[in-house]
């Protein structure tokens, strides 16, 4: 049994704003199924959604702030959280790591510093939980600074660094570096600077043990300059300790046979049923009852990550077809509007809501017929595998995790059965717009449509296979 410290900045269903947060409240579950002992660290933010009791554990002086620590339960799990509590840096509303004009919050680098030092400190069982970790398991930038403190320490934990989208950095100027008072020794081009900036993910991956994503494809991508940031040297040099392994999901969250928030309950032996979740969403969303017109469905961060551009570039077309196109999310003021406009212009046609809306994401997962997710990277993708597990065929970009789990539908794929989606290259509206009509095409042949939504529903997306994997890369550490 390994003891595992795994440190996140947002964990599902405690806080949320994307992919990480499914991650941080799936894996450390599946990780005690499988016989581990794990404690998740995160921030006390003041948003925090809990049924559970919190506790008070212990303070500890980091430079020369008191910071407590609390302890709570991961709801519906065994999960012991441990939540470091600093007012002045977490107890604020909203996005954890913007402002309400969706810039950086200003201090985000003496933040994640101070939450950085706090799990050092727990990791060298330095405080009065007196539990000593063999592996501390960190996630994306904002835990970037631990492994590279922990190098500095004798008879230290193992380190894992987990990449969930390499684009978020946590850069900040060189004036930071001296102002958190860093150590000097870990400021040069092979650790924390980067082009004269100070660099949080650097300390990941340059001084993890062990580095991971969140899918083969993803991890090969990376060391490419088209997707590396000028960090693909680093990793490309670092690639014998870098592996993909895709996430799973929760399959109990996301489950059409138990969903509490869709209309109709349903699985792969009562597929007949999905249709009375279509009406209710064309309902809910004030669009025509129509049970053969295809929906397409997005839930999204308005991003061009996403490539909601060119869903935008393609919409003009699509409303010249017989479909629906319902659209869930928030983002880039520029999107919102256009979709908004859009939406107003057909609302015969177009559903669009700018929200974070969880009850709404399933019901469109259960609901819509296609799912549309054209990004220009994906290091795993989330709703892909949602959408598979609802019989809601995905209709993906081949990037990232997209690749990874997506099988085309061809001749082929289709006699053997595995087909799983409609998958397109180039990141273009033009590819997106023939693989929406391959879509609608293969949607009017119901027997072949029946039977991809069927080779989704099979597919297993659960987390132990991941976790596995995650328990075989901590066991090769720590033999
Ligand atoms: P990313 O982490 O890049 O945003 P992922 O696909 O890995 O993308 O994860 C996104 C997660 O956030 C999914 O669970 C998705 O359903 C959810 N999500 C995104 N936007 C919304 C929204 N507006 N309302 C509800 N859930 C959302």
């Amino acid at each position: 049994m390994k003891k595992i410290l795994f440190v996140s900045s947002e964990a599902h269903p405690l806080i949320k704003t994307g992919g990480l947060a499914d991650v941080a409240g799936s894996l450390p579950k599946a990780l005690i199924e499988l016989g581990q002992d794990i404690r998740l660290l995160i921030p006390y933010y003041q948003d925090l959604k809990t049924t559970e009791h919190i506790q008070y554990r212990c303070t500890i002086r980091i430079n020369n702030c008191d910071v407590s620590l609390l302890e709570t339960q991961l709801p519906n799990s065994n999960v012991t959280v441990w939540m470091v509590d600093y007012p002045l840096f977490f107890a604020i509303s909203g996005n954890p790591y913007s402002d309400e004009y969706g810039q950086s919050r200003h201090n985000n680098a003496a933040r994640f510093h101070l939450f950085c030092k706090v799990a050092v400190e727990i990791a060298m069982n330095r405080t009065y939980l007196d539990w000593k970790p063999d592996i501390v398991h960190c996630n994306d930038w904002q835990t970037g600074l631990i492994p590279a403190l922990l190098t500095l320490e004798p008879h230290r934990p193992k380190s894992v660094f987990t990449i969930h989208n390499l684009a978020y950095q946590g850069l900040f100027p060189q004036a930071e570096y001296h102002n958190l008072n860093l150590p000097k020794q870990l400021w040069h081009a092979d650790g924390l600077e980067f082009f004269d900036m100070l660099s949080f993910i650097k300390g990941g991956l340059v001084y993890a043990d062990q580095i991971t994503t969140v899918s083969p494809t993803y991890a090969l991508e990376i060391q490419t300059t088209q997707f590396g940031y000028g960090l693909e040297g680093l990793l490309h040099h670092r690639q014998a300790s870098l592996s993909g392994i895709i996430n799973g999901i929760d399959t109990h969250v996301w489950n059409p046979n138990h969903d509490p928030c869709i209309t109709q309950n349903y699985g792969i032996e009562t597929l007949d049923k999905k249709i009375l979740n279509k009406t209710a969403l064309q309902q809910r969303l004030s669009l025509p009852v129509e049970a053969n017109i295809p929906i397409f469905g997005i839930i999204s961060r308005l991003v061009e990550q996403k490539g909601i551009d060119l869903i935008l570039n393609c919409l003009d077309e699509m409303l010249n077809m017989p479909i629906q196109f319902v659209l869930l999310g928030s983002g880039n003021n520029e999107f919102e509007h256009r979709l908004q406009n859009l939406a107003h212009l057909y609302p015969q046609k177009i559903s669009v809501t700018l929200a974070y809306d969880e009850t709404l994401a399933h019901q469109i997962e259960a609901g819509v017929d296609i799912f549309l997710m054209p990004s220009r990277f994906e290091p795993c993708g989330l709703n892909q595998l949602y959408s598979q597990r609802y019989g809601t065929i995905p209709v993906v970009r081949t990037t990232g995790g997209l690749a990874d789990t997506i099988v085309d539908t061809l001749p082929k794929s289709i006699a053997d059965n595995t087909a799983t989606g409609i998958a397109f290259h180039e990141s273009s509206s033009g590819a997106l717009i023939e693989a929406i009509k391959r879509a609608i095409v293969l949607f009017n042949h119901p027997t072949t449509w029946r039977n991809i939504q069927q080779n989704c529903m099979q597919k297993d997306f659960s987390w132990r296979n991941s976790a596995e994997q995650y328990l075989n890369i901590y066991n090769d550490m720590t033999y």
